[in-house]
């Protein structure tokens, strides 16, 4: 797929230039004409790479790189200051405040591509080093540190826009039992596809992650309780319907979770969250193990309401 650079320049020449080079090598190029319009475009066009004019009236290029720089979802873009001044001062603060690299104007067709190209390698690489520090390796889901980043990330953000958040602690049944009978390789096997279950049955905004061993774990942001747990049991149900294929021979293995559901305004921390969580799990294998338990977090720890919980008994 093509790359796509974003070249903001308030000269509409030197746009027209460098659309002209970057045509010629198969990038898609998109320009805007001052930096505050910078933003909306990175998100509505998501570039690969953005050129960024050093003078420009209104907001400059320097600006528009610091903020780019301090947002968590832009920073890891590579911007590349492109600028008329001489003087290496510039090139300093460029460099200084995470920018990439630094172009002089008039620009030469060759270097132009040879330093795009050059980021677009760097970008490459720190983005396959960034996913394999997030990554569990067997499972492809979030690994254990991520689940507790992302946990603690979303607690902020829904204490801030007034929203409920749910942690679920999903733990296979018996597992042992598979790795005893079938050894670790074929256990692998196993919680690849609990894994892959998983994934599938949550929505994109969901986050699913490995938390440790044979446990993984969910969080919810803004979902109503109810759909929480019709998740939940779509999981549960799913993997015991899993036939899994292990020497020849067929096994069906179950899961049991646990779910702490906050609503907004509810006064407790991240890690109460994880010991509710791991309380309802525990009170789920203790209950014939195969089935779901959610815990409301109230003022007071309570069970949500049993009427509640028998209406979703029978889907
Ligand atoms: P319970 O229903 O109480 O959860 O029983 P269990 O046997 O699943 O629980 P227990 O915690 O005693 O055992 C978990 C097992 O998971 C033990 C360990 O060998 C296995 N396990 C943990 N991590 C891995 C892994 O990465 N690969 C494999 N194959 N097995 C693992
Ligand atoms: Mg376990
Ligand atoms: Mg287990």
């Amino acid at each position: 797929m093509a790359k796509r650079v974003l070249i903001a320049d308030d000269s509409k020449l030197n746009i027209a230039m460098i659309t002209d080079i970057l045509h010629g090598e198969g990038y898609e190029v998109f320009s805007v004409m001052s930096g505050v319009e910078v933003f909306d475009a990175v998100k509505n066009i998501k570039p690969d790479i953005i050129l960024l004019d050093v003078i420009m009236p209104g907001m400059d290029g320097f600006s528009v790189c610091r903020e780019l720089k301090n947002d968590y979802d832009l920073k890891n873009i590579p911007v590349i200051m492109v600028t008329a001044r001489k003087e290496t001062t510039y090139l300093k603060t460029a460099l200084e405040i995470g920018a990439f690299d630094y172009i002089r104007k008039p620009v030469d067709s060759i270097e132009v591509i040879a330093r795009i190209q050059s980021a677009l390698r760097y970008k490459e690489y720190q983005d396959k080093l960034e996913e394999m520090a997030m990554k569990d390796g067997l499972t492809g889901l979030y690994n254990h540190a991520l689940i507790i980043d992302l946990l603690t990330k979303e607690y902020s953000k829904q204490n801030r826009q007034g929203g409920p958040l749910a942690f679920a602690m999903l733990d296979i049944d018996y597992f042992k039992k598979v790795n005893d009978t079938y050894g670790h390789l074929k256990g692998n096997e196993v919680l690849k596809g609990v894994a892959d279950i998983i994934q599938s049955s949550i929505r994109d905004s969901d986050i699913a992650g490995r938390y440790g061993g044979e446990e993984f774990s969910l969080i919810f942001s803004q979902v109503p309780a109810d759909k929480v747990f019709t998740v939940c049991e779509r999981i549960r149900r799913r993997i015991g319907l899993q036939s899994f294929n292990l020497d020849g021979k067929t096994i069906n293995i179950t899961i049991s979770i646990g779910v702490c559901y906050k609503p907004y305004g509810v006064d407790i921390s991240r890690n109460e969250m994880i010991q509710i969580a791991d309380d309802a799990l525990y009170e789920a294998k203790h209950s014939g193990r195969n089935n779901v338990k959610i815990r409301y977090a109230g003022e007071e720890l309570i069970d949500m309401p049993h009427s509640y919980l028998n209406r979703f008994k029978t889907l």
